[in-house]
């Protein structure tokens, strides 16, 4: 089955409570929610939620909001939140091309892109979650020493999005081509798609990039 035809996970989205309903109505009110002044930290495309539930377990001094766009996939990190029941995780089905709507400015303290669709084909580019069009998003709702960390295997992805950042200038640290063997893979949680390239032997790229001063 393709997991895009699961059936009901969207009519669940609708009803379960571990899905933030209407998350609009909490721009800058996030640390309200969570009922601490904690650091938000949020990823956006989590997938079936590997990387952030271990994350949240690992860190409960720290707030998590996972954004995906597909109820279909989002499903699968909704049951794991189910039985583990996270108090520092919130899940939202949304599509982050209007992030800045979900965020007042300044009160995200990191965003976290693992693995993200590739959009090949040059007319798709403004799709890429690291295109300038996100980049500006993500500088409004970033803290000052706010960040963005990406991982992916696709080197004409990770490429794309240094010289996307450059451009934008964003300041570029910690940039690997072989993230599994450089200081980085000490505390590197591992997502869903990273345990299955690693595991075909590509390397996994990673970069750190902070927004330009206001
Ligand atoms: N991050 C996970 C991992 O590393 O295992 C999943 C990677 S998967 C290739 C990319 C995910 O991003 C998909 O689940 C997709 O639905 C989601 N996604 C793509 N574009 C998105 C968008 N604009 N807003 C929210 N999620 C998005």
């Amino acid at each position: 089955m393709r997991l895009r035809n699961i059936p009901g996970a969207r009519e669940e989205m609708l009803v379960n409570p571990f899905i933030v309903q209407d998350p609009e109505r909490l721009r800058g009110c996030w640390r309200a929610e969570f009922g601490n002044q904690n650091p938000l930290r949020i990823e956006i495309g989590m997938g079936k939620g590997q990387f952030l539930l271990t994350l949240a377990q690992q860190n409960p001094d720290v707030n998590y909001v996972g954004i995906e766009k597909y109820s279909s996939v989002l499903i699968r990190a909704l049951a794991r939140q189910e039985e583990l029941k996270l108090q520092n995780l919130r899940l939202i089905r949304y599509d982050a091309e209007t992030i800045d709507e979900l965020f007042a400015e300044g009160e995200v303290d990191r965003i976290y892109l693992n693995f993200s669709d590739p959009w090949p084909k040059d007319r798709h580019a403004k799709r890429r979650l690291t295109s300038d069009r996100f980049l500006a998003r993500y500088a409004r709702i970033l803290a000052p020493e706010g960040r963005v960390e990406f991982k992916t295997d696709n080197v004409d992805l990770f490429d794309f999005s240094l010289e996307s950042a450059e451009n934008c200038g964003w300041t570029l640290s910690e940039v690997t081509r072989d993230l599994h063997n450089s200081p980085a893979a000490e505390g590197n949680v591992m997502t869903e798609y990273e345990e299955r390239f690693s595991a075909l032997g590509n390397p996994i790229c990673r970069l750190v990039a902070t927004p330009p001063r206001q």
